[in-house]
């Protein structure tokens, strides 16, 4: 087929039926597994195709399909997961990626680890948390995107990789309440050594909402890689603040403690239409320079105060202000850790 020719090793190594995975799985073994499974049910719906649930030998496990050959988002979504060392708890499990060609067209698809609690912001439509579930959840998030972000040096290493598209609909609940990091269609993998990014980066991709104020500008400098790091922690922060208002709270109502949460909400549902265009949200984020509101009583609570801080660092306009991903993995780590602390003495 002609969209076969010009496009990139792995795709040729693909359909080679060679090796040369990143992931630790053989491709020869990701075709096999693309083989044996049996699709049950859909459970996810994107642009560019649907996710379902299928069974691999009596698991379960996800399986995205891809419907057009013309989007780039499979093959893209392939690359990253085969990148070296990108394996972590709190990246989307990658187990297979297969390609078949017949004289009706082509069918990709994606076989991840499959997540029944589904995406987090079906989750928080459904589910409000405690203070320490908040901690769990935002921790795992900033250390999922603090492996992406951060290199791992050496012949083997890792690159620095951007995913440019964070949204609590591209993060998975995992039953032991940590997050996981899916959807790598629009990431971005930078080679420090070669001072090079894989791909040219296309400007303004990603969700108009979770757009960085830079990006929606169009004034981001994508000369340097760190630019797309600090856009995806504008993304972040809106993410925990999503977060922060499902959580419950005691708060005095009518003069006695209750536990409270805010309905769910997407971020600037109160500025913004359902499918916000980049003008509307350049008058929002840059006109106007708003961004979502902290509730006073977060800042009543010391879990709650410490995130509002962070959220507020990492929306800031000026993206150099914005903490880096590892800074608030470390930071909420030791919120996480002082809690144990806090409980172990309760405990004695
Ligand atoms: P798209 O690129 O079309 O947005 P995603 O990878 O973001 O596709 O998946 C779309 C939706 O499918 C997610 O928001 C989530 O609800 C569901 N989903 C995706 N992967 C999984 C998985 N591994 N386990 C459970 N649900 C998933
Ligand atoms: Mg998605
Ligand atoms: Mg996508």
């Amino acid at each position: 087929e002609s969209y076969i020719s010009g496009t990139s090793n792995l795709l040729q190594t693909l359909i080679g039926h060679s090796s040369g995975s990143g992931s630790g799985i053989p491709l020869l073994v990701q075709r096999t597994i693309a083989k044996q499974i049996r699709i049950e049910r859909q459970i996810g719906e994107g642009r560019f195709g649907k996710v379902c649930l299928a069974n691999w030998r009596g698991e379960h496990v996800a399986v995205k399909v891809f419907t057009t050959i013309n989007d780039q988002s499979w093959l893209r979504e392939t690359e990253i997961y085969q990148t070296v060392l990108l394996r972590h708890e709190n990246i989307l499990g990658f187990i297979a990626a297969d390609l078949k060609v017949s004289a009706g067209g082509a069918q990709m698809m994606l076989i991840t680890e499959y997540h029944k609690r589904g995406s987090l912001y079906d989750f928080l439509k459904e589910n409000t948390i405690d203070t320490t579930q908040l901690v769990v959840m935002a921790r795992s998030i900033a250390s999922g995107l603090a492996h992406l972000h951060e290199p791992i040096n050496g012949t083997h290493g890792k690159p620095c990789i951007a995913h440019r598209d964070i949204k609590s609909r591209n993060i998975l609940v995992k039953t032991n309440g940590e997050c996981c990091i899916a959807d790598f269609a629009l990431a971005v993998r930078y080679d420090s050594r070669r001072n090079e990014i894989d791909i040219a980066p296309n400007l303004r991709v990603g969700t108009r909402r979770y757009m960085a104020p830079e990006v929606v500008n169009d004034t981001i400098d994508v000369t340097s890689f760190s630019s797309f790091k600090s856009a995806d922690m504008y993304s972040a922060s809106l993410v925990f603040w999503e977060l922060c208002r499902r959580s419950r709270q005691s708060w005095p109502v009518g003069g006695s403690p209750m536990l409270q949460a805010d309905e769910y909400m997407l971020p600037y549902a109160n500025l913004v239409g359902s499918d916000p265009s980049v003008e509307d949200m350049r008058v929002v984020l840059i006109i106007q320079g708003a961004r979502p509101d902290i509730p006073i009583r977060w800042k009543c609570d010391n879990r709650l105060r410490v995130i509002s801080e962070i959220i507020q660092f990492c929306w800031h306009q000026n993206p150099n202000v914005r903490l880096a991903a590892l800074r608030v993995m470390k930071t909420l780590r030791k919120l996480e850790d002082s809690e144990t602390l806090e409980n172990g003495i309760h405990h004695v």
